[in-house]
């Protein structure tokens, strides 16, 4: 399948052969996908000798600290003045692994006041918003990362011997699989993992320093939560985890450290469908995850403010913990059918 038309790829060449003032940025909170995917085509670009940024919009988890070129990405919510002048002198915006302008949130201003930017879109999630001159837009790969691969396989072949590039690359491809286990059955994204192994990158020490990192105390958080903080409904096939703000600072928590949470429950025999309750300081965060054909993303775009993936969804709500888990527990009724 062709996942970047000629057409597309030359129309990006254009613009990096007149323009060297660029700034990459992600989504609000940051996955290993959006950070792996920016800091890949950062390095790609630097290797043009381009005058690249990346921006994320706000902190994210220690795991992912290590990623080359780490100490360069700039936190938008630190580093505001910085930041802002960047975006207003951006000649061309990089939008990584999102599609709509609400999951940028405090920077969305920032962004759409610069109109002479060439806004460029790459990303995986569907039904994208129309905001961006040159949009690639596919749900069929596995991740951002990827796209970031296809895009500079077809710029510059040879960039792609960059341990650095690959090692980001990887990182991405390997987080939003969940290490391969959704979102990863297109016998083309393996062609691409062959490709960056090529680079001589050391793909163990990647699942080491983002899967084996954690404290003691974020171990002993994830049993209290699977022992103390899930409830199994069978009638639904649903299986939910609600922690409070009270609970994680008892266990020292710290960014990331309810990563991965919320896939635990779908390994219970039935289960379709699992929740992540998190309390934040003025909303409660949630994750929703299933299996097989329930669509997570309508549920969470319809009720929670969110949106994402078939599979795997995000979502907000503005009441409390209790209100919030029972105004969850009053919709199960109307996708009973669904998750049968
Ligand atoms: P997570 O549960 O890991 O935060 O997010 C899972 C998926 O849902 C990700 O692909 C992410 O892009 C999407 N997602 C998470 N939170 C939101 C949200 O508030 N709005 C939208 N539209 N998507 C979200
Ligand atoms: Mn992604």
């Amino acid at each position: 399948m062709e996942i970047i038309t000629n057409k597309i790829a030359g129309k990006i060449k254009t613009e990096l052969k007149n323009k060297d003032n660029i700034v990459i940025f992600t989504h609000r909170n940051p996955d290993g996908d959006a950070l792996g995917a920016a800091l890949g085509l950062f390095h790609f670009l630097k290797s043009m000798n381009k005058n690249v940024k990346v921006i994320s919009p706000n902190a994210y988890p220690e795991f992912l600290h290590w990623l080359p070129g780490d100490s360069e990405v700039i936190e938008y919510n630190k580093q505001k003045p910085l930041a802002k002048s960047l975006i207003a002198g951006a000649e061309i915006l990089f939008h990584l692994d999102f599609n709509s302008l609400s999951r940028i949130r405090e920077m969305e201003k920032a962004v759409i006041g610069n109109l002479k930017a060439v806004k460029i879109m790459i990303d995986h999630h569907p039904d994208p918003e129309p905001f961006a001159d040159i949009q690639i837009s596919e749900t069929r790969v596995s991740s951002t990362a990827e796209l970031v691969y296809y895009l500079i396989r077809s710029l510059d072949k040879s960039s792609l011997r960059s341990k650095d590039i690959c090692e980001c690359l990887f990182t991405g491809i390997m987080t939003d699989t969940g290490c391969f286990s959704f979102n990863s059955s297109l016998p083309s994204t393996y062609e691409v993992v062959a490709h960056l192994l090529r680079s001589g990158m050391n793909k163990d020490r990647i699942f080491d320093m983002v899967y084996n990192n954690f404290t003691a105390a974020r171990m002993k958080l994830l049993g209290f939560s699977l022992d103390q903080k899930m409830k199994v409904l069978p009638e639904y096939h649903t299986a939910y985890i609600s922690l409070t703000r009270e609970e994680m600072k008892r266990y020292e928590f710290q960014s990331g450290d309810t990563e991965g949470f919320v896939n635990f429950p779908l390994s219970i025999k039935g289960i379709k469908f699992s929740v992540l309750f998190l309390e934040k300081d003025k909303f409660v965060k949630i994750s929703f995850r299933s299996r097989g054909e329930f669509p997570v993303n309508q549920l969470a775009n319809k009720y929670f403010n969110g949106g994402g993936h078939k599979n795997a969804s995000g979502g907000e709500c503005e009441l409390n913990m209790e209100e919030t888990l029972k105004k969850f527990e009053g919709l199960l009724p109307e996708y009973e059918s669904m998750l049968k």
